[in-house]
């Protein structure tokens, strides 16, 4: 989503914009009926001027020949207000759900590349704000837009039916109105554009602010932040107040224009009657000036939607960017479901870069079938990317990654991640209690399952301690569970899915020495007959391993186990020695 992006027409984004409403155009027409009963009883009230006037009041008619044209209206005005609101609403909240549900869909089938590459508040700032915005202009649409078309063919239609010469003088503010709108239209539209990405700068601040909230308060920065936060903020408003100059500027000058009109029209009128001329009625031009007033409300309201529409126009546009975003890794035509992996993963000539670095080059790798294998290396070797690629997070630059033979690519993605459990350092816990968390790993698990996978995890050890035990809310314990507790329910989710792969990324550096002790044995327990993958710091943790592996740079420097390794010179050996002098390893 550069920010550059050239912008996509605007009526393009309009039109998409609309496909919105289109699963509920029966519903809308609902509303533009009762729009129609509404507006249809508005003018009535304006045109009963002309018999009160003309019949009643200066031929002396009697007044009960109009009570059921009051009568009529007092009825349609409520009804019509009330169905057209509530259909309009309607209509907009739906549109509001599947917009978002959209959105959601997207980011969860959008690869990790993009969740990694993308700020999270520029994100959030496009599904929250900009989202809000963009239904805004539809809300002004539906609500205003439609019924201001109604509201001014009927209105003219009425004016032409009183005084069709009045109405073709009061045209003449036609053009300098659409001159005037569509000046600021623009500017509105450029400053919106400019407002949104700035938005989304205030939603990374404060997402910010938010996740580092414990670094923040020991470091004393809180008045930085907040300082920074303000920064950003006026930027904001000032970016803000541009979009609304234009607005305000546009609706004042059409406010002035339709005075002049009406004042001008009314004056004509006025001199038209006391000449004689075009045969109007004082009543003709009442009525007339009250009619012309009451088309100048949806002819406001146009103008209103009009702006909205351009202001949101760009936000529709960045959304739109997100919903445009490409999958990349989807699944190949011919893609095949994999079984339980029997003989060997393989790594052929792998290399991956992020960008232009390469990450990995020309891994070759060769796994067995229920075997430990560990990779070591410094931070930044390439590690993790290594087992993301297994999990194809990413799809190798060149090489290949075959399980039992069959290229990664050419396996169906849901058939291989059925396969594969990975727990890494940062222990996820979902807003649910402890038994959901565990049941995670496999939705469709019994009770009798799920209190197993807990008790190999040592899970069991802990709730029992909590205040709802089993149900206890994870959410709302929030950080009260420690590292190691939190390791153990993410160990007994994986259990409990029961792979034939495993993947562990530093899955005990943040424990201390006794919850590592427990999440090791619970560890032993998973790894008993399964294939698996150890990243790990503390080599302690890797010694048993068949096999381990050493990377560097990206580059496969060594392949043996800990006796073979540590016989010669090599990372390992220096890793080992420098650890075993640590007091903490
Ligand atoms: P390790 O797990 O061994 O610490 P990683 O696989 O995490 O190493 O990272 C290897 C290299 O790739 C590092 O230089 C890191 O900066 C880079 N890297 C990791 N993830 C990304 C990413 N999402 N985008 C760009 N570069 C990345």
């Amino acid at each position: 989503m550069p920010a550059d992006l050239p912008p996509q027409s605007q009526r393009a984004v309009f039109v998409r914009l609309l496909q919105y409403v289109r699963p509920y155009v029966g519903v809308v027409a609902i509303a533009i009926a009762f729009a129609m009963v509404y507006s249809g009883a508005r003018y009535l009230r304006a045109y009963l001027l002309k018999p009160i006037v003309d019949d009643v009041l200066i031929a002396g008619e009697s007044i009960e020949s109009i009570a059921l044209l009051v009568g009529l209206m007092i009825l349609a005005l409520p009804i019509g207000h009330f169905g057209k609101d509530y259909a309009v609403e309607w209509t907009l909240g739906r549109i509001l759900v599947d917009i978002q549900q959209a959105l959601c869909r997207k980011l969860l089938a959008l690869p990790l590349a993009f969740h990694h590459d993308r700020s999270r508040g520029d994100i959030l700032s496009r599904a929250l704000n900009d989202v809000t915005r963009s239904h805004r202009a539809l809300n002004v649409f539906l609500n205003d837009v439609v019924q201001s078309v109604i509201g001014i063919i009927l209105g003219v239609t009425t004016l032409l039916w009183l005084s069709w010469q009045l109405t073709l003088v009061s045209l003449i503010v036609a053009p300098m109105l659409m001159a005037v709108i569509a000046f600021f239209g623009g500017r509105i539209q450029r400053g919106a554009r400019k407002r949104q990405i700035k938005m989304g700068d205030v939603t990374q601040r404060f997402l910010q602010i938010l996740s580092g909230i414990k670094v923040i308060k020991a470091f004393r920065a809180e008045a930085t932040e907040e300082a920074g936060f303000e920064r950003e903020n006026l930027k904001l408003f000032r970016r803000h107040m541009r979009v609304i100059l234009a607005r305000v500027t546009s609706h004042s000058s059409v406010e002035m224009l339709n005075n002049m009109m009406n004042i001008g029209v009314l004056l004509l009128g006025a001199w038209c009657v006391q000449q004689g001329m075009w045969g109007l009625t004082p009543g003709d031009v009442s009525a007339f000036a009250t009619v012309l007033l009451t088309t100048y409300r949806p002819m406001k309201l146009l103008t209103k939607g009009w702006t909205h529409l351009q202001e949101a126009l760009p936000s529709a546009e960045r959304f739109m960017e997100v919903l445009d975003e490409d999958l990349q890794v989807v699944d190949a035509d011919d893609a095949v479901e994999i079984g339980p992996i029997t003989d060997r993963i393989r790594f052929e000539k792998v290399s991956f870069s992020y960008g232009r670095e390469s990450v990995l080059r020309e891994v070759d790798l060769e796994v067995r079938a229920g075997e430990t294998v560990a990779l070591v290396g410094r931070t930044g070797s390439g590690k993790t990317t290594l087992v993301d690629l297994l999990a194809r997070f990413h799809d190798p630059v060149s090489g290949r990654i075959t399980l039992d033979g069959v290229d990664l690519r050419q396996i169906e993605r849901d058939s291989l991640l059925r396969r594969i459990a990975i727990v890494t350092q940062e222990a996820f816990l979902f807003s649910g209690t402890i038994r959901e968390n565990v049941r995670y790993g496999r939705p469709d698990a019994s009770d009798e399952e799920v209190d197993a996978a807990a008790r190999a995890a040592h899970v069991d050890e802990f709730v029992d301690q909590l205040p709802d035990g089993w149900e206890t809310d994870v959410g709302e314990l929030g950080a009260k569970l420690s590292g190691g507790q939190r390791q153990r329910l993410t160990i007994a989710r994986a259990i409990l899915k029961n792979p034939d792969v495993l993947i562990f990324d530093e899955a005990t550096s943040a424990l201390d020495a006794m919850s590592e002790r427990f999440v090791q044995d619970a560890i032993d327990h998973l790894l008993e007959g399964r294939t698996a993958f150890l990243i790990a710091h503390r080599l302690a943790t890797v010694r048993n391993a068949d096999k381990i592996i050493v990377l560097e740079d990206g580059a496969v420097s060594a392949v043996g186990t800990h006796e073979s390794l540590v016989a010669e010179p090599g990372l390992y050996r220096d890793l080992v020695a420098l650890q075993g002098a640590a007091p903490s390893a």
